[in-house]
């Protein structure tokens, strides 16, 4: 029986993290992941001191050799389902249908994002086409930004682009919602409406040149910003029943601990923003709580087993 005090199920800031804090407290820990982490596309990822313009895919084996110096387990594989048995440990199964036992389980599965049908869109996301402020505008100040807003509302993105650019523009692609007051207030921004059909996005190298529209006009831009919503890259929170929030995110308490006893969910995955450094910071703040509950309940056998000796 391959039995851990600690099963993570993602791979990601979250999950590493989280592994980090509990492999330095001893505890036996097992990660899993299939190396999807949402911000695999992009050329740099920002906001995080110290790591300022790495590349995704280093910063997680940077982070993944941590993790080892601590004896945590990391398997490269899906897992497909998990449950708690009748002796309240969690029952994890990974895609080849291995069974893994564990006292506590982490969920930090991340979500993922769904790209809006327009050609050209996958070729230059992560490059000169985000959807995160906060991440990638600061490369692309001053320069001709779109916000593309079809399927949800880009008006609050449009506004905040504004901080770094005086040229924005927000594409709706053949859709002409707008709530009361926010076309008047996009025009008071000097940002362009532009509601004609999209047919395609080109460029060169990765880099966004030309929004191309179905009449055949043409809309020059140096970066795209999208809207389009979010998805959970996995299931397992809902099949233990954890409460969703309207947009479809995990509901936990301030220790990312949800209804279930023993289970957490931590990263993108649950309520907060999404930044590399959050996602850690809940892995971290995790991990401190599953770390104080293993050691309460060794504590609490231990006094069990001295008044049977006792009796
Ligand atoms: C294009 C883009 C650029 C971004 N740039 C930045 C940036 O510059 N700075 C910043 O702070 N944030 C950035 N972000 C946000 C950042 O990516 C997330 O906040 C962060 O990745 C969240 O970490 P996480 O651990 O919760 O999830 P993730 O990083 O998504 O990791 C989740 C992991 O779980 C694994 N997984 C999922 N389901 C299973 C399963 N069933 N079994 C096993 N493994 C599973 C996945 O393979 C994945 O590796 C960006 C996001 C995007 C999309």
């Amino acid at each position: 029986m391959q039995m851990f005090d600690c099963i993570i199920v993602g791979g990601g800031p979250a999950g590493l993290n989280a592994a980090v804090v509990l492999g330095r407290c001893q505890r036996k820990v097992l990660v899993f992941d299939t190396e999807q982490y949402r911000n695999r596309y992009t050329h740099a990822m920002h906001n995080y001191l110290t790591r300022d313009h790495i590349k995704p895919a280093e910063f997680i084996l940077l982070s993944q050799q941590e993790i080892f110096k601590y004896g945590v387990e990391l398997v490269k594989k899906r897992v497909v389902h998990a449950r708690k048995n009748d002796e309240d440990l969690f029952v994890v199964k990974d895609e080849e249908g291995t069974i893994y036992y564990s006292k506590k389980l982490l969920i930090a599965t991340g979500l993922a994002d769904p790209l809006p049908e327009v050609e050209g869109f996958q070729e230059m996301y992560g490059t000169s086409i985000f959807h995160c402020p906060y991440c990638d505008a600061w490369e692309v100040r001053d320069k001709r930004i779109g916000v593309y807003a079809k399927n949800k509302n880009g008006f609050e993105l449009a506004i905040a682009l504004k901080g770094w650019s005086n040229e924005v523009a927000i594409f709706t692609d053949g859709v002409k919602k707008f709530k009361p007051g926010e076309k008047e207030e996009l025009r008071a921004n000097d940002i362009d409406i532009v509601t004609l059909p999209i047919e395609k996005v080109t460029g060169t190298n990765g880099m966004i040149e030309k929004i191309i529209f179905k009449n055949s006009s043409e809309y020059l831009v140096d970066a795209l910003f999208f809207v389009n919503g979010f998805t959970q890259q996995c299931n397992l929170a809902e099949t233990f029943d954890c409460e969703m929030s309207k947009q479809g995110k995990v509901l936990t308490n301030q220790y990312q601990q949800t209804k279930t006893a023993g289970l957490y969910v931590a990263g993108d995955a649950d309520k907060d923003m999404h930044f590399v450094v959050v996602a850690a910071a809940e892995g971290a703040k995790a991990a401190v709580i599953i770390n104080k509950e293993l050691q309460k309940e060794i504590s609490k056998q231990k006094m069990q087993a001295a008044k049977v000796v006792g009796e």
